[in-house]
């Protein structure tokens, strides 16, 4: 049974832009961290056992309790507590909430989701398909916008093949639009130029049931009339939408394709998801760029205000997004109206706001794990000067709110 007190947040892909797997140099630059801390460790417990002559007068049998072998070998491993070294990296954007009252909620469908599926089909077949609790193969999805790396997981998704299931995707027009052109999940069309192109895989193929929400701003965009065959339902952007006790209050952050952020909440937890937000540092103030830029940013901040967990976009350093330092490469380009942040942004807003704990994902693909460890070694110690808590965020974490 479900022992989930309010939310559980798990992240599944964090990286930003593409997928990727560590390098040959990533896992040596990864072992020499683990290993050095393994063997201060080792030669600590020697040092212990040095006798008053200055020698060491034990044996290996006596050291590991038995002979070498693989399993005292480990034994020995296990008396120490290694921290474990941080792994960046992996999948694109996939972050599933579960709640307390049964429900599963996903923001966005990057290839982590194929990941996520997995974990969520598991939990379902586990489930007496008679007993049927609330939410029970029904699962919510809610898009940030139409990039690759947002949608990419979608067909590779195992809770689209079983008709049993039900899919509810809310998000803006394009971010539907990007899943149905391809697949004609929600339209049950798909124009024959574009058909098997991307993908082998269509609706014919998807046998579980697509229901789709379009969020807009009422304000802008009135729905006329009836639903279309892409937009099954409307949903005013200034609404919050309720599942089950938990509500999602969508708002428009700032990137070259339009694109919505997050507010979460159940329980008096507040979580806040902004994947791909550009707080721009354009020079004319004037710019229409610039004015959209920060009055999202704007929104974000009032949305995050005292929120217990953040999770946002922080692909650059500053120096990265002017052009005088390149990443993963000597030559520098500037990162202006690549739709992404800083990381001194995301700080500063963050303190700002009062957030209490940032994790800051949208990880740039060419970033190598040194990079991204020092960062977080930088973060880890803002951390202490703050009383704030920031953090790359590292897919595979799951924490209760
Ligand atoms: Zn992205
Ligand atoms: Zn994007």
């Amino acid at each position: 049974m479900n022992d989930i007190e309010n939310l559980r947040i798990h992240f599944y892909g964090v990286q930003g832009s593409g997928s990727i797997c560590p390098s040959f140099q990533d896992r040596v630059a990864y072992h020499q961290v683990s290993d050095s801390e393994l063997l201060k460790q080792v030669f600590t417990d020697l040092q212990s056992r040095v006798g008053a002559d200055g020698r060491l007068h034990v044996s290996i049998e006596e050291l590991l309790g038995g002979p070498l072998t693989q399993k005292t070998l480990l034994a020995y491993r296990d008396r120490f507590s290694i921290p474990p070294t941080r792994t960046y990296g992996g999948w694109t954007t996939c972050i599933r909430i579960e709640t307390a009252d049964g429900f599963d909620i996903v923001l966005d469908c990057g290839s982590g989701f194929r990941v996520c599926a997995k974990d969520i089909v598991e939990k379902w077949g586990e489930q007496d398909d008679s007993f049927t609790p609330e939410g029970h193969r029904q699962l919510f999805i809610f898009g940030s916008h139409s990039h690759y790396d947002h949608t990419e997981g979608f067909d590779q998704a195992a809770v689209c093949f079983d008709p049993r299931n039900h899919i509810y995707v809310y998000a803006n027009r394009q971010y539907l639009q990007a899943l149905d052109q391809i697949l004609g999940i929600f339209s049950h069309q798909v124009d024959f130029r574009l058909k098997g192109v991307q993908t082998p895989l269509s609706y014919e193929l998807m046998p579980a049931q697509f229901h789709s929400c379009e969020i807009r701003d009422f304000r802008i965009d009135p729905p006329v009339g009836e639903a279309d065959r892409l937009a099954g339902q409307y949903h005013d952007l200034e609404q919050r939408v309720q599942i089950g006790d938990t509500t999602l209050q969508p708002f428009e952050v700032f990137h070259p394709s339009p694109c919505l952020g997050y507010r979460i909440e159940r329980g008096g937890k507040v979580f806040v998801f902004c994947t791909d937000h550009e707080r721009r540092r354009g020079t004319d103030s004037q710019h229409p760029l610039q004015v959209a830029s920060l009055e999202a940013e704007e929104r974000l901040c009032h949305h995050s205000l005292g929120a217990d967990v953040l999770y946002r976009d922080g692909q650059f350093l500053r120096v990265e997004y002017d052009g005088d330092l390149g990443i993963g490469s000597d030559h520098g380009v500037s990162r202006q109206d690549w739709g992404h942040s800083c990381i001194e942004d995301v700080l500063e807003m963050a303190v700002q706001c009062q957030v209490k704990h940032t994790y800051i994902g949208h990880h740039d693909p060419n970033r190598n794990w040194s990079e991204r460890n020092w960062i977080d070694e930088t973060l880890i110690r803002k951390s202490e000067q703050s009383g704030l808590i920031f953090e790359l965020a590292q897919a595979e974490t799951v924490f209760d709110l």
